[in-house]
Formats: C-alpha cells, sequence, structure tokens
C-alpha cells in the first residue's frame, strides 16, 4: 500500500514536470518569434522626448512603414503608435503616410 502511494505521487509530480516543460517551450518560443520580429523595427526620436518604435521593411516585406508603442514594445507587445488611442501620440503628430 506504501509503495503504491509511492507510485501515484511519482506519477503525479512527472505529469506536473511535463506541463511544465510544455509551458517553458512555449514561452521559449514566444521569446524566439519576439526576437525576429525585433529584428525590424528601431527605437527612433519623432521629436524630443517622443519615442517610438519604427519598422523597417526588409526588401522582401511589403507591409508598410509604420510606428510601435514604445511602452508596449519594451513589454514584448506590440501595437501601432497612432493618435486618439491608448497607445497614443500627441495629437500635433501626424500619422505616417509616405516611407522615405
Ligand atoms: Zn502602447
Amino acid at each position: 500500500m506504501k509503495t503504491q502511494g509511492a507510485a501515484l505521487k511519482a506519477q503525479a509530480e512527472q505529469a506536473q514536470l511535463a506541463e511544465k516543460v510544455r509551458e517553458l517551450e512555449e514561452q521559449l518560443a514566444a521569446i524566439a518569434r519576439w526576437e525576429t520580429v525585433v529584428q525590424h523595427y528601431k527605437l527612433r526620436a519623432l521629436v524630443p522626448d517622443v519615442f517610438v518604435y519604427e519598422y523597417v521593411a526588409p526588401t522582401w516585406d511589403s507591409e508598410p512603414s509604420h510606428f510601435a508603442c514604445a511602452n508596449c514594445f519594451q513589454l514584448c507587445a506590440l501595437h501601432p503608435a497612432q493618435t486618439a488611442s491608448t497607445h497614443a501620440l500627441p495629437q500635433w503628430i501626424l500619422p505616417r503616410t509616405v516611407s522615405e
């Protein structure tokens, strides 16, 4: 009886460890995806003290040039920086429409 209890306990622990490994693998994959995304952005000051991350499109990408919210970027999240949103630029900065 004691042996059976120990075996069940070991089985439960093994299941927990397998779950933990799966979680960590997911986190690693998410970090790897983020690293790939981050490569295409560079920090830029639109005007003094107003920072955004600018998307620098690789030659094979047709995604339009855009800015990402610098605050969210630091938290590993990508949100377009735009007027009238929680990721707002000051109203006097117009969204970028023409690429250089
Ligand atoms: Zn934001």
